[in-house]
């Protein structure tokens, strides 16, 4: 299970969230395939966490849009940093606590 920002292979915590679907972007999502639910926790590699706990969201979403497989050739695409944009907003909104540490398998 990658991280869920930057598809790092090896994520160290877990932030603890309520499910959420990204309603307001569906077609967007669809368009590029990426997922509609946000199932519970999301994982997260260590420059990712680190983002993510001093609310710095725009570098994240750099960083995501610089990094993630998924994205390549979305570098540039306003639309993509919007649903990145709604997505997050989304999941700060959902988060229920402090992130916990993954156990290595
Ligand atoms: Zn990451």
């Amino acid at each position: 299970m990658p991280c869920d920002f930057c598809h790092d292979p090896k994520p160290s915590l877990m932030f603890p969230a309520r499910s959420f679907i990204v309603d307001e972007v569906r077609g967007v999502a669809e368009a590029h395939g990426t997922d509609l639910l946000s199932s519970s926790g999301w994982s997260a590699c260590d420059p990712c966490a680190a983002l993510v706990v001093t609310e710095k969201f725009d570098a994240l979403i750099r960083r995501v849009m610089r990094l993630n497989p998924a994205l390549e050739g979305e570098r540039d695409n306003p639309a993509m940093v919007q649903l990145l944009t709604d997505t997050y907003a989304q999941f700060r909104a959902a988060r229920t606590g402090p992130p916990t540490l993954i156990e290595a398998p």
